[in-house]
């Protein structure tokens, strides 16, 4: 077995394991990702490729964004421009509408040239943001269920995670349940160890969008325990019941927020991996140590195809979000067809869905079966927790697939043979 091999098969968790010079075995991968296997969107999307079911699971559109843009990846190409190493903050043009997107859409004003880094993909961004601003020891808050690279980048940086639970609205079957943040909760989370809030709206995987009263209490309470922010906003353009606030908009978070987006999910181009953060020069200074030193740059002509797509007219943003709330009615009409109780879903690509209607209580046990029983796949929500009970009976379903993937997907769950 290579070196390779051998990391490759303790990062499965399959115990890989070196001789240490004593002899003793000692596992290969270290403890701060020990934890941490593949992750769940690989492991779903190989079963749906495995048994040929319609992919509900991983959130990735199944067409590509606007023609313009790609034809401007193509033009930056052919004309030279970023085929070697662009600028360590990102290409100038591309900064310059990141800072434009910020002021036309949320009334925030940051410079292009010491507020806004690019990065690759919103991922890095975050990872950077953690290792540039956590000290080992430090305790930093996500609202749980969370997206799953946060955890491993709160380990990288060798932080402590402390959940907060969003909890559902009512118990019981369904539609119009939502989830909830309790304000008290978070605030009793916080501790003189507490470095930073990492902040996920609209959220994945829930699809709730948080409201002006939850962001302005998480506000007053980073200005009142002095703490950073770092806020996850991938899915800004993808709101179609209420609005998305930036949390950086509100009194005295100008200064302590690190605000996080992405080209993958507001022009469809989810392997271009084109992301960026604006924040205080401070703060961006801090990301950036990291950030030069994880991939220093990346993408180099999908910055300037961003660029230009970050200038799309207005109808290209409402466009985008109205075909998008009508493929969610359609998936969530069809859950509810099939018996599962519904969550709303105001922001994002996902629907949560309750399976107790259905019999069944194990989200992880249910998702494995999914793609026999009907050529569906889907994720247990229950992957997204470190109380892992607390989100057992939940499944998420993506919907930002074509109309016609998305209609034969509910009728395969509406015809399945029961749980
Ligand atoms: C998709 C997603 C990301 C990753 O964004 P990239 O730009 O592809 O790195 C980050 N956060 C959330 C909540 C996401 O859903």
């Amino acid at each position: 077995m290579t070196a390779g091999h051998a990391a490759a098969a303790g990062a499965r968790g399959a115990g890989g394991a070196s001789r240490t010079g004593s002899g003793e075995a000692r596992p290969l991968l270290n403890r701060r990702l020990a934890e941490f296997g593949t992750t769940i969107f690989a492991e779903m999307s190989a079963l749906a490729t495995r048994t040929g079911a319609i992919n509900l699971g991983q959130g990735f559109p199944d067409t590509d964004g606007p023609e313009e843009v790609r034809e401007a990846a193509v033009r930056a190409l052919r004309d030279g421009r970023g085929n070697q190493y662009p600028p360590g903050p990102g290409v100038p043009e591309l900064r310059a509408a990141v800072a434009a997107h910020q002021l036309r859409f949320h009334g925030l004003t940051y410079d292009p040239d010491t507020e806004v880094l690019v990065t690759a993909g919103a991922t890095e961004a975050i990872a950077a943001s953690l290792l540039g601003l956590v000290e080992p020891g430090d305790e930093v808050i996500a609202l749980e269920p969370y997206y799953d690279s946060y955890a491993a980048s709160i380990a990288m940086a060798g932080g402590t995670r402390v959940p907060v639970t969003l909890r559902p609205t009512t118990e019981g079957p369904g539609t119009g349940r939502t989830y909830r943040l309790d304000l008290d909760e978070l605030r009793d989370a916080v501790t003189d160890r507490t470095r930073l809030i990492l902040l996920n709206t609209p959220h994945n995987p829930t699809g709730t969008v948080l409201r002006r009263d939850e962001l302005a209490a998480i506000a007053e309470l980073c200005v009142e325990r002095d703490l950073l922010a770092v806020t996850d906003e991938v899915y800004e353009h993808l709101v179609y019941e209420g609005e998305h606030l930036p949390l950086a908009g509100f009194p005295g978070m100008r200064e302590r927020t690190v605000t996080i987006s992405s080209s993958g999910k507001t022009f469809s181009f989810t392997g271009w991996k084109v992301g960026w953060v604006t924040a205080a020069p401070p703060l961006v200074t801090a990301v950036r140590s990291a950030k030069q030193y994880l991939t220093f740059v990346s993408a180099g002509p999908f910055q300037y195809a961003v660029a230009e797509a970050l200038a799309l007219p207005d109808a290209y943003y409402t466009g985008l979000r109205d075909d998008l709330r009508a493929k969610r009615d359609l998936l969530a009409h069809g859950l509810g067809q099939a018996g599962f109780g519904v969550f709303s879903a105001p922001g994002t690509y996902f629907i949560t869905t309750d399976i107790r209607p259905l019999g069944a209580t194990d989200g992880t046990a249910f998702c494995l079966a999914l793609p026999e029983r009907c050529g569906v796949v889907a994720v247990p929500t229950q992957v997204f927790y470190d109380h892992a009970a607390e989100g057992a009976p939940y499944v998420r379903f993506a919907f930002c697939k074509r109309r016609e993937v998305l209609e034969e997907a509910v009728k395969r769950l509406r015809d399945a043979p029961p749980a």
